[in-house]
Parts: structure tokens; C-alpha cells; sequence
């Protein structure tokens, strides 16, 4: 491997581990959840941290997976049941370079209720469009899994119905979001979180007026240009308060 791969490699490395603090920093993860970027040399394989609680990711600890879900080392540290759906979303979605999986707790209702649907109820929200699938997993592992994404092929069940959205939910469970990079992933992850409690705010306050399609897409131009604002913000606040390094 030249150099300059094993450069790009190491930077990808950092903002991975750096996007693992701030997503615990944030309250999008706790024990539980991870993150993924697509590998910036070998595009089928992605970095994505051993198993283990986001806040306490070293670089040391990030692994490198074939486009099968499996850790191209073999004999490695124990790796994340879920890491299917890292898999099977990259598989599936080339313009796909992040991913984040986490179980943010105002988003876990809206993926039980019927009739009521995440969408985007604020210009920072605007990415959520107009709605968000939601994955029920027991119409393909029937009515006593674990709700576990824990194969290949539940990897590419929950990619169908994430279709080429930002975010789908998982009933009973969390969510998964994407993007085209790591910082766009964690700003869409935290949004996501913000957008489901002010949801819920609102539904309780009256009938909710939602941005158009159109408002939806030109918020969403307008925040891409400012992802950096937030990320370092957050990136300074994890390292603040960083328990790790
Ligand atoms: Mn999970």
C-alpha cells in the first residue's frame, strides 16, 4: 500500500472514531448504536468500529469488513451483531459513504404508532422530507425474533425499505440514517433525534404544520453548506468532555 492509502486510511479512521464521541456526546448513541464509513480505498469494504460502546472508540479499535459484513482479519476482536446493515446500505446505496444506527429514544415511537409518520417539521430537519419508511422486521423473521438485524439478509430487507431515503425506522428499535460522509451522517443523525422530539412536542400541542417538498429540499441545500459549523462545535464539545485520549 503506498503512503498516501495509508494516509487516507488513517484520516478516515479519525473522523471515525471522532464521529463515535460526538454521536454519545450528542445523546444519539449510548452503550449501544454505531458508525460506519464506506473504505475511502477498497469502496466495497467499510471501517467500522469493534464491538463495543461508541464513547470508548479508540482507533485501535476500528475494523475494516468485506461487502459481506465480515471483518476482512479473521480472528479479530468480537464484532457488532448489526453490522449487516452497514453492509447490505452500502451495497445497495453507491451514493451511500456513512451510516449511523442507533436507538435515539424520541425517534423509537414513531417507529410503533400507525397513522403518524416522521417528516421534516423544521428548516433543520428539512432532510426528512415528506415522510420516513419504517421496517417491520417480523415480516421477515417472523413474530419471535430478537429485532436484531443479524444477517445478510435482514441487511438487505431493511436497504429495500430504506430505499434512497436519509433515514428509515425500525419498529420497536431505533433507526438507521445515511449519507454521503461521515459529517453529514452525524448532523442528519442528530437531527433526526432533534426533529422526532419537536414531533412529538407538536402533535401534542395541535395539528402540525409540516414543511412542503419543496421547503424540505431547500433547507436541506442550505444546511449542507453549513454542516462544518455544527460538526466542529460538537467535535470541541466531545473532546471537552471526551472520556477516552
Ligand atoms: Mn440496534
Amino acid at each position: 500500500m503506498t503512503d498516501n492509502a495509508s494516509e487516507t486510511i488513517a484520516a478516515a479512521t479519525r473522523e471515525l472514531v471522532d464521529a463515535n464521541h460526538i454521536l454519545f456526546d450528542q445523546g444519539v448513541v449510548d452503550g449501544f448504536g454505531h458508525v460506519s464509513v464506506r473504505h475511502p480505498v477498497r469502496p466495497a469494504h467499510f471501517l467500522l468500529a469493534r464491538s463495543m460502546a461508541p464513547g470508548l472508540v479508540t482507533e485501535k479499535d476500528i475494523l475494516e469488513f468485506d461487502a459481506n459484513g465480515e471483518a476482512v482479519e479473521a480472528g479479530g476482536p468480537t464484532a457488532y451483531l448489526e453490522r449487516y446493515i452497514h453492509s447490505e446500505i452500502f451495497r445497495s446505496r453507491p451514493d451511500v459513504n456513512a451510516v449511523v444506527h442507533s436507538h435515539s429514544p424520541s425517534v423509537v415511537p414513531f417507529s410503533v404508532v400507525t397513522g403518524t409518520r416522521l417528516r421534516a417539521i423544521c428548516h433543520m430537519c428539512g432532510f426528512l422530507g415528506s415522510d420516513t419508511p419504517v421496517f417491520e422486521i417480523r415480516d421477515f423473521a417472523g413474530p419471535g425474533s430478537d429485532l436484531l438485524i443479524r444477517d445478510n439478509s435482514l441487511g438487505s430487507a431493511l436497504a429495500k425499505s430504506l430505499g434512497d431515503r436519509p433515514a428509515v425506522l425500525m419498529r420497536g428499535h431505533g433507526s438507521t440514517v445515511v449519507a454521503s460522509n461521515v459529517r453529514q451522517v452525524v448532523f442528519r443523525a442528530v437531527y433526526t433525534e432533534v426533529g422526532a422530539r419537536l414531533q412529538s412536542e407538536a402533535m401534542r400541542l395541535g395539528p402540525v404544520t409540516y414543511l412542503t417538498e419543496e421547503e424540505a429540499a431547500a433547507t436541506t441545500a442550505t444546511n449542507n453548506g453549513v454542516i462544518d459549523r455544527a460538526y466542529l462545535l460538537w467535535l470541541k464539545t466531545a473532546r471537552n468532555r471526551s472520556m477516552v485520549g
